[in-house]
C-alpha cells in the first residue's frame, strides 16, 4: 500500500523562528520592544489554551504578549472598546483577536475596530480587500491561509495547479481563496450547498481542507497523486483532529499534512512574522539604507 509523504509544519516553522528572533532582538536594541495582544473573548478553554501556546511561542522569541481576557458579561460596548484601546496604543503592534469570539458578542464591530496595520491575522476589511485585489504585498495577510500555501508549495509551485478549497470560512477560507487566485492557481471553492464534493475534491491538483468536520474527506473523495492541506482543527474524545480521515487519505495520495503537527505549528510562527511585517508598516522598521 502506497504512504502518502507527510508535509509537517515544525520543521519549517523551527527555520523560520531564528529569522524571526533576529529580527525581533534587532528591533528591541532599538527601542522598539515587539509587543502584541492577544484578546480573547470566550470562555471556551480552547481559546485560552491557544492564547497560552502564542505565549510560549512569543517567548521563545523575545517577544511581549499580552493576553487580554475580556468578560463577555461586560456586553458589546465594553469589547469594543478594548479592541479600540489596544489599536490606539502605540506599544502594542500587532492585535490578535482569537474567534470564535463568546455568542452573546459579535466579533465584526469589534474587527473594524483593528487598526489594519495591527492586524497579524489579516482579518479586517483592508487587508482582505488587498488581498481580494491582488494587492496582497500591501496587506498583512492572514496566518493561516498564508501557512496553507507555504506547505502546499513545498510541493512545487501553484500557478496553473488546479486546486479545491473546502470551505470558504472567516478565518481560513476568505483569505486562502484569493490568496490561490493571486498564485495563478486554478480555484474550485466547495462549502455547505455544493452538490457533488466528491466530484469536485477529487478532480483537484491540491485539496485545501477548512470545514471544521472531522473526517468529512475520506478516501473517496481524494485520488492518487494529489497532495493534500488540511488545516481543520476538531477535538474528537479529547484528541485534536483534522477534516480529513488521515489514515485512510495516506493510503491514496502523494503528500498530507498531519493533525496535529501541519499547518497549526506553521501558522502560529507566521503571526510573529506578520508582527515584525506590522511594525514595519507602523514606521517601526529597519531604518533603510
Ligand atoms: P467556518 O467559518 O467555521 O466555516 C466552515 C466552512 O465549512 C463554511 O464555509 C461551510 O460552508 C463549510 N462547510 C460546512 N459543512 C460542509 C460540508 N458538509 N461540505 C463542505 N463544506 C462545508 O471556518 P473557519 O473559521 O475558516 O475554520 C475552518 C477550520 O479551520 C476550523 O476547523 C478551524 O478550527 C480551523 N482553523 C485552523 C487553524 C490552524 O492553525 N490550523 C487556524 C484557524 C482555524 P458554508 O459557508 O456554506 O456555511
Amino acid at each position: 500500500m502506497p504512504q502518502a509523504q507527510l508535509l509537517r509544519g515544525g520543521p519549517m516553522a523551527e527555520a523560520l523562528r531564528a529569522d524571526i528572533a533576529a529580527l525581533a532582538a534587532r528591533r528591541a536594541q532599538a527601542g522598539h520592544q515587539p509587543r502584541m495582544a492577544v484578546v480573547v473573548a470566550s470562555a471556551d478553554p480552547a481559546s485560552s489554551s491557544y492564547a497560552q501556546a502564542k505565549a510560549k511561542t512569543a517567548a521563545k522569541l523575545g517577544i511581549a504578549l499580552d493576553a487580554v481576557a475580556v468578560d463577555p458579561a461586560e456586553g458589546q460596548s465594553a469589547f469594543e472598546a478594548r479592541v479600540a484601546g489596544l489599536s490606539a496604543d502605540p506599544a502594542v503592534h500587532g492585535i490578535v483577536l482569537d474567534l470564535p469570539v463568546d455568542p452573546i458578542l459579535d466579533a465584526e464591530p469589534a474587527i473594524a475596530r483593528l487598526d489594519p496595520r495591527k492586524d497579524v491575522d489579516g482579518l479586517t476589511a483592508l487587508n482582505l480587500g488587498l488581498i481580494a485585489m491582488g494587492r496582497e504585498a500591501g496587506a498583512l495577510g492572514p496566518a493561516t491561509p498564508l501557512a496553507c500555501i507555504r506547505l502546499a508549495e513545498a510541493m512545487g509551485p501553484l500557478s496553473g495547479r488546479k486546486v479545491t478549497v473546502v470551505g470558504r470560512g472567516r478565518t481560513v477560507g476568505r483569505g486562502l481563496i484569493p490568496m490561490l487566485i493571486n498564485r495563478d492557481a486554478t480555484v474550485t471553492v466547495c462549502h455547505s450547498r455544493t452538490a457533488d464534493l466528491a466530484g469536485a475534491t477529487r478532480n483537484a491538483d491540491v485539496l485545501f481542507v477548512a470545514a471544521g468536520l472531522p473526517r468529512l474527506i475520506g478516501a473517496a473523495q481524494v485520488a492518487p497523486g494529489q497532495v493534500v492541506i488540511d488545516a481543520g482543527i476538531s477535538f474528537l474524545e479529547g484528541k485534536m483532529v483534522g477534516d480529513v480521515d488521515q489514515a485512510a487519505v495516506a493510503q491514496v495520495v502523494a503528500a498530507i499534512t498531519p493533525v496535529p503537527g501541519g499547518v497549526g505549528p506553521l501558522t502560529s510562527t507566521l503571526i510573529f512574522a506578520n508582527l515584525l511585517r506590522a511594525m514595519d508598516l507602523q514606521g517601526l522598521g529597519e531604518p533603510q539604507a
